[in-house]
């Protein structure tokens, strides 16, 4: 039986350890069939992805660091070097200093505001508009998000702001690309122990209090994020764009936390 994804050319971008959601992702979309291409930021990540990429044969390993839009353009120019279309897209992608990741959002500085809304939002916006020639009826792009967009998380601070900015390009995304075919997603993930995570002051503190509360009473597994992006990306979620699902054991249902 053909997988979910047979055969659709997937970009996979946030790659850079095997605990990293997009590698849980790339897997589950390897396993359904996609064609993958994984990027990486830098040359010290690259020697964490390309190991991983080899174990999906035929997987591309190529650069890209999205606050460069001429490595954004290159990422482009060599995917149609390879492929005729690109059919998905995963934006697993945010950076903010660690210094704005602890203590008030009131003392974020000018410099970590723009560099957490240029890395972690712009560059979907950037992504999109790169490849929109490649796509077209049928894609799908799906981004990562928490919800520290819509409640104060503390130390979340400047990353909550961003993630704000990401849902709603999301529905902005959503509703230009849509004419063409394009739908744009996100997954909002409860906490998970990631080195992106671990930036952030008091993490251990997010897991367990999702433990404690959250109706399923555990953490949130990459791999349930993946299958939800795996849906999302496939064409049982046809009808579905603009919107932000939640997988994180519920925690987001509940009021007295
Ligand atoms: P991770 O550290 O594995 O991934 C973050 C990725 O962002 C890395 O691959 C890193 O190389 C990439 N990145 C940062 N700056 C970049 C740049 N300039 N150019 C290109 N790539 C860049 O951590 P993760 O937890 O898998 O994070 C993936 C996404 O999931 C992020 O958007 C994150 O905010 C989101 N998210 C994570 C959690 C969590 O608890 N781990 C929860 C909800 C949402």
């Amino acid at each position: 039986m053909p997988g979910l994804v047979q055969g659709k050319n997937t970009v996979v971008l946030g790659v850079a350890s095997e605990r990293s959601i997009a590698w849980a992702i790339a897997r589950r979309l390897a396993q359904e069939g996609a064609n993958l291409a994984l990027t990486y930021q830098n040359e010290r990540l690259e020697k964490n992805v390309r190991p991983l990429a080899e174990t999906i044969p035929g997987t591309l390993v190529l650069p890209c660091d999205v606050s460069d839009d001429g490595q954004i353009e290159s990422l482009v120019q060599s995917l149609q070097a390879q492929w005729d279309r690109v059919d998905l897209l995963v934006h697993s992608v945010a950076f903010a200093k660690k210094e704005e990741l602890s203590g008030r959002y009131v003392d974020t500085s000018r410099d970590g505001f723009h560099l957490a809304m240029d890395v972690s939002v712009f560059s979907l916006v950037a992504l999109c508009k790169a490849l929109e020639p490649l796509m077209g009826a049928g894609s799908s792009v799906v981004t990562l998000t928490y919800i520290g967009s819509e409640r104060v998380v503390p130390n979340y601070n400047v990353m909550g702001v961003a993630k704000a900015a990401l849902e709603a390009s999301v529905r902005y995304l959503a509703s230009d690309l849509g004419p063409q075919g394009i739908r744009v997603n996100a997954v909002s993930a409860g906490p998970i122990n990631t080195f992106a995570a671990r930036a952030i002051a008091g993490f251990t503190t997010m897991l367990q209090r999702v433990r404690e509360v959250a109706p399923l009473r555990r953490n949130t597994e990459a791999e349930e994020v993946a299958d939800t992006a795996l849906f999302l990306l496939s064409d049982l979620a046809r009808g579905v764009t603009g919107e932000v699902i939640y997988v994180d054991s519920g925690y987001h249902a509940m009021g007295m936390v």
